[in-house]
């Protein structure tokens, strides 16, 4: 009997944890563009655009990252969400603010940043800017394979530079790739 509590006890606990993790500061939800100004983010290795997710390559458990912001409205809160999760609100106009990441915001992988400002400052109320961009966590690999084209590019090559950064894979040695089935670029000539 005693072991049955424990096990509902533990599976109560779960469900609560699991629910915890789960709650977005943010709703999941697929939000335009919207409002007036300009916000990148950038990293020692770039700046984010459209199609540009900057790399963060953590050599500690925090990275501080750079955020740039034009013609913002100063006269509204900017929350800045990481992942859905609010990170700090603060007033951007023509502002270089700098944002530190930490935990699992610096897991490998893709992570999405989005700036919010809302009507009387209130996150629950309507949204009056909305911008969204993304970083990628992991290693600077010094070969870059396209996951499209399968070929494989110095990091260098202006090639990379036009690759979608979802069709980029990172290599440590040319051998890995050449055993993955990718083709040297002609260009580079990795
Ligand atoms: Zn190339």
């Amino acid at each position: 009997m005693k072991k049955l509590v424990a096990i509902i006890c533990a599976a109560v606990i779960t469900l609560m944890l699991s629910c915890a993790c789960a709650e977005r500061d943010l709703p999941e939800g697929s939000y335009k563009e919207k409002g007036k100004g300009t916000v990148y983010i950038a990293t020692e290795n770039g700046a984010s655009s459209r199609r540009k997710a900057p790399l963060i390559c953590p050599e500690d458990d925090r990275e501080t990252i750079g955020l740039s912001a034009w013609d913002f409205d100063g006269n509204a809160l900017s929350f800045i969400y990481v992942d859905g999760m609010l990170l700090e609100s603060m007033r951007l106009e023509n502002t270089y603010a700098s944002l530190t990441l930490q935990g699992v915001q610096l897991a490998d992988g893709f992570h999405t940043i989005e700036v919010v400002q809302y009507t009387n400052d209130d996150p629950s109320g309507e949204m009056i800017t909305y911008r969204q961009m993304e970083y990628q966590v992991g290693e600077n690999t010094p070969y870059i394979g396209n996951k499209n084209t399968r070929k494989l590019h110095e990091a260098s090559c202006s090639s990379v530079e036009d690759m979608k950064d979802r069709n980029k894979v990172g290599f440590a040695t040319k051998e890995e790739a050449l055993e993955d089935g990718y083709e040297t670029c002609q260009r580079c000539n990795p």
